[in-house]
């Protein structure tokens, strides 16, 4: 009874999708085929719809083939948002995207029913890849839950229920969440952990989802094997963002695939460089997503591209952690030594660091690990000195006075004159 109640409540939900215009199963499905085909025919698709599309690059010059493209000037996210905001030619209905601003910036895109069929055509694509469909029953946790009855609609026409598991409602929320038997839970890894803390607290019995999504933050391993555990469900990493949606998605090996065939996704030493190919309602040709990330090869073709991402750090500023003025290590010891010390002793939390200034950081954990603030900081300056040789003082705290930052564990107050 439940699961014949289950699929028609998704298939109503699929059928509002339709009802809106948008072909999820046509995209899926062209998504499916394109990820089949050779590279020369995906490149094919790419210069026909640049064609139809003839996007304009930074500097104003028409692009219409992946040549051309490659030359073009990088755009900026202040020029997009510009952009954005002029009206283009094209009329009909529009989409919001809206994000606010995990780093202080909010990021407000508005896409056609094609593109936004794309979209949620690509993120059905991965979802089945994990054994759960798009517009099957989703718990979010997100940021704060959207009051009044626009959101309510939206959530309900997506089938999905937000949760915010922070603050004195913590238990009663993972309480809901698990009540609500959800086929799987996509959020914020910081917010799943803090679940994840709670329901192993609670020792309740539940229904396991079917998958749960991580995005927008960093995760180490020792985290993701946490989540996993207490869940009773496999734990995949999606890489997205506002301007694009999904981008890459983690297949059952472990690699962050890109899974979105219109993008055409540059790698460059210090950023990520991303054009679509498929947008008419808006042109984004070389956009600098400003996300540090690796692109690698590998023979693995379980879902989308045989291109994946190894390395994703968030932004460039956030990249190097300073002792001194002139002496530097890379922020990803950071990453490596929580991952260490939680897998060492058996525990695990949510971890953000922050400098403060040449030589001083701040620790913010999301509960107190088991041996002890104190243990974790001599720890850190233990590590760091055994491994790249500077002294630096390390205070440990679980009170949080710094936003979320997107995609990454260190953030830098600094100043770098
Ligand atoms: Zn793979």
């Amino acid at each position: 009874m439940k699961r014949l109640s289950n699929r028609l409540r998704y298939l109503l939900t699929r059928f509002f999708f339709c009802a809106m215009g948008l072909q999820v199963n046509y995209w899926r499905n062209r998504v499916e085929n394109l990820w089949l085909a050779t590279d020369i025919e995906r490149k094919k698709e790419q210069e026909q719809l640049l064609i139809r599309n003839r996007p304009l690059n930074a500097d104003g010059t028409e692009v219409t083939n992946i040549e051309e493209l490659s030359k073009s000037p990088l755009l900026s996210k202040q020029m997009l948002r510009v952009n954005a905001k002029k009206t283009n030619s094209y009329q009909g209905r529009r989409f919001n995207r809206h994000t606010a601003g995990t780093t202080g910036e909010s990021t407000s895109i508005s896409v056609i029913p094609e593109e936004l069929g794309r979209m949620l055509g690509v993120r059905d694509y991965c979802f089945r890849k994990w054994g759960f469909r798009l517009g099957e029953r989703e718990a979010r946790l997100w940021g704060r839950p959207e009051k009044g009855l626009k959101s309510w609609c939206k959530n309900f026409i997506l089938n999905r229920r937000v949760f915010h598991p922070v603050g004195s409602e913590t238990e009663t929320e993972v309480r809901d969440l698990l009540k609500w038997e959800p086929e799987y839970i996509y959020g914020y890894s910081s917010l799943l952990l803090e679940a994840a803390k709670v329901i192993q607290h609670l020792d309740i019995r539940f229904k396991s989802p079917k998958c749960v999504i991580c995005t927008a933050e960093a995760i180490l391993p020792t985290q993701k094997e946490y989540l996993s555990t207490v869940f009773g469900a496999p734990v995949a990493e999606e890489y997205g963002s506002t301007e694009f949606d999904v981008i890459a998605f983690e297949c059952h090996r472990g690699h962050r695939h890109i899974v979105n065939p219109w993008l055409y996704v540059e790698n460059s030493s210090d950023s990520c460089i991303i054009s679509d190919c498929s947008r008419r309602s808006l042109d984004i040709i070389r956009y600098d997503a400003a996300d540090v990330i690796r692109l690698e090869l590998n023979e693995c073709r379980e879902i989308g591209s045989e291109v994946i991402v190894t390395l994703l750090e968030g932004r460039s500023v956030n990249q190097f952690a300073y002792a001194s003025k002139g002496s530097k290590f890379h922020a990803v010891h950071f990453g490596n030594l929580s991952d260490k010390y939680m897998n060492e002793n058996s525990d695990v939390f949510g971890i953000k660091v922050v400098q403060l200034e040449y030589g001083s950081f701040e620790v913010i954990v999301t509960s107190v690990p088991k041996k002890g603030l104190l243990d974790l900081e001599q720890y850190i300056k233990r590590y760091i000195k055994y491994e790249v040789g500077y002294d630096i003082t390390v205070k440990c705290t679980n009170e949080d006075r710094f936003p979320v930052t997107k995609q990454s564990y260190f953030i830098s107050n600094l100043t770098l004159s």
